[in-house]
Protein backbone atom coordinates (compact mmCIF):
# COMPACT_ATOMS: atom_id res chain seq x y z
CA UNK A 1 0.00 0.00 0.00
CA UNK A 2 1.35 3.47 -1.13
CA UNK A 3 2.57 5.78 1.81
CA UNK A 4 -0.29 8.20 2.44
CA UNK A 5 1.33 10.39 4.45
CA UNK A 6 3.48 11.49 1.26
CA UNK A 7 1.13 13.53 -0.47
CA UNK A 8 -0.62 14.56 2.66
CA UNK A 9 -0.34 18.64 3.22
CA UNK A 10 -0.32 17.97 7.12
CA UNK A 11 2.55 15.37 6.99
CA UNK A 12 4.41 17.70 4.61
CA UNK A 13 4.01 20.83 7.31
CA UNK A 14 5.12 18.29 10.12
CA UNK A 15 8.23 17.38 7.84
CA UNK A 16 8.93 21.22 7.65
CA UNK A 17 8.17 20.84 3.63
CA UNK A 18 5.86 23.49 3.19
CA UNK A 19 5.67 26.47 5.17
CA UNK A 20 2.79 27.04 8.04
CA UNK A 21 2.63 29.75 10.89
CA UNK A 22 3.49 27.97 13.97
CA UNK A 23 1.64 28.66 17.28
CA UNK A 24 2.67 25.51 19.49
CA UNK A 25 3.91 21.92 19.63
CA UNK A 26 4.19 18.66 21.98
CA UNK A 27 5.60 15.28 21.80
CA UNK A 28 2.32 14.39 19.00
CA UNK A 29 1.38 17.39 18.04
CA UNK A 30 2.09 20.83 16.16
CA UNK A 31 -0.17 23.85 16.20
CA UNK A 32 -0.11 26.65 12.99
CA UNK A 33 -2.13 29.36 11.99
CA UNK A 34 -5.02 28.30 9.16
CA UNK A 35 -4.84 29.94 5.75
CA UNK A 36 -8.33 30.51 5.69
CA UNK A 37 -8.89 31.96 8.80
CA UNK A 38 -12.98 31.95 9.82
CA UNK A 39 -12.52 33.76 12.78
CA UNK A 40 -10.01 35.88 14.89
CA UNK A 41 -8.11 33.40 16.63
CA UNK A 42 -7.94 30.12 14.06
CA UNK A 43 -5.66 27.78 14.49
CA UNK A 44 -5.14 24.22 13.58
CA UNK A 45 -4.05 21.33 15.75
CA UNK A 46 -2.31 17.69 14.03
CA UNK A 47 -0.74 14.83 14.96
CA UNK A 48 2.73 14.48 13.59
CA UNK A 49 1.53 10.93 12.83
CA UNK A 50 -0.62 10.56 9.70
CA UNK A 51 -4.38 9.50 11.02
CA UNK A 52 -6.88 9.85 8.58
CA UNK A 53 -9.66 11.00 10.89
CA UNK A 54 -11.32 10.49 14.07
CA UNK A 55 -13.50 7.39 12.42
CA UNK A 56 -9.90 6.25 12.11
CA UNK A 57 -8.15 6.75 15.00
CA UNK A 58 -7.50 4.28 17.76
CA UNK A 59 -4.95 5.96 19.52
CA UNK A 60 -6.19 7.74 22.75
CA UNK A 61 -2.43 8.65 23.64
CA UNK A 62 -2.61 10.70 19.98
CA UNK A 63 -6.06 12.30 20.74
CA UNK A 64 -5.49 13.34 24.36
CA UNK A 65 -1.94 15.07 23.18
CA UNK A 66 -4.10 17.32 20.23
CA UNK A 67 -7.17 18.19 22.82
CA UNK A 68 -4.30 19.34 25.95
CA UNK A 69 -2.25 21.20 22.51
CA UNK A 70 -5.52 22.91 21.51
CA UNK A 71 -6.20 23.88 25.36
CA UNK A 72 -2.30 25.25 25.43
CA UNK A 73 -3.37 27.28 21.97
CA UNK A 74 -6.32 28.80 23.56
CA UNK A 75 -4.67 29.71 26.86
CA UNK A 76 -1.49 31.27 24.71
CA UNK A 77 -3.53 32.75 22.42
CA UNK A 78 -5.37 34.66 25.73
CA UNK A 79 -8.83 33.24 24.36
CA UNK A 80 -10.03 33.91 27.98
CA UNK A 81 -13.67 34.68 26.92
CA UNK A 82 -14.34 30.79 25.70
CA UNK A 83 -13.07 28.96 22.06
CA UNK A 84 -14.78 26.48 20.19
CA UNK A 85 -12.74 23.28 19.03
CA UNK A 86 -13.96 21.31 16.09
CA UNK A 87 -13.12 18.21 14.60
CA UNK A 88 -14.54 18.10 10.83
CA UNK A 89 -14.80 14.14 10.47
CA UNK A 90 -15.88 12.63 6.86
CA UNK A 91 -17.51 13.93 3.97
CA UNK A 92 -21.13 15.04 6.00
CA UNK A 93 -19.01 17.16 8.29
CA UNK A 94 -17.23 18.71 4.97
CA UNK A 95 -13.70 17.70 6.35
CA UNK A 96 -11.10 17.97 3.34
CA UNK A 97 -7.77 17.62 4.48
CA UNK A 98 -7.88 13.67 5.42
CA UNK A 99 -5.17 13.79 7.86
CA UNK A 100 -6.92 14.56 11.84
CA UNK A 101 -6.91 18.02 12.88
CA UNK A 102 -8.70 20.23 15.24
CA UNK A 103 -9.68 24.11 14.47
CA UNK A 104 -9.36 26.12 17.90
CA UNK A 105 -11.63 29.10 16.83
CA UNK A 106 -12.07 32.43 18.67
CA UNK A 107 -11.94 35.86 19.65
CA UNK A 108 -15.58 36.20 18.86
CA UNK A 109 -19.17 34.97 20.01
CA UNK A 110 -19.76 31.58 18.04
CA UNK A 111 -23.17 30.35 17.08
CA UNK A 112 -25.10 27.19 17.89
CA UNK A 113 -25.55 24.92 16.45
CA UNK A 114 -22.46 25.47 13.82
CA UNK A 115 -23.96 24.96 10.42
P1 LIG B 1 -11.41 20.73 7.24
O1 LIG B 1 -12.40 21.35 6.29
O2 LIG B 1 -11.95 20.49 8.62
O3 LIG B 1 -10.77 19.50 6.64
O4 LIG B 1 -10.29 21.84 7.44
C1 LIG B 1 -9.14 21.93 6.67
C2 LIG B 1 -8.56 23.29 6.99
O5 LIG B 1 -7.21 23.29 6.57
C3 LIG B 1 -9.24 24.46 6.29
O6 LIG B 1 -9.72 25.37 7.27
C4 LIG B 1 -8.14 25.06 5.43
O7 LIG B 1 -8.22 26.48 5.38
C5 LIG B 1 -6.89 24.60 6.16
N1 LIG B 1 -5.67 24.49 5.35
C6 LIG B 1 -5.52 23.80 4.21
N2 LIG B 1 -4.25 23.89 3.78
C7 LIG B 1 -3.58 24.61 4.71
C8 LIG B 1 -2.22 25.03 4.86
N3 LIG B 1 -1.29 24.72 3.95
N4 LIG B 1 -1.90 25.78 5.93
C9 LIG B 1 -2.83 26.12 6.86
N5 LIG B 1 -4.13 25.75 6.77
C10 LIG B 1 -4.49 25.01 5.72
Amino acid sequence: MADESANCIFCKIVRGEIPATMVAENEAAIAFRDLDAKAPVHVLVVPRKHIVSLAHSADPATLGEVLALAGDVARQEGLDGGYRVVINTGPDAGQTVHHLHAHVLGGRNMAWPPG
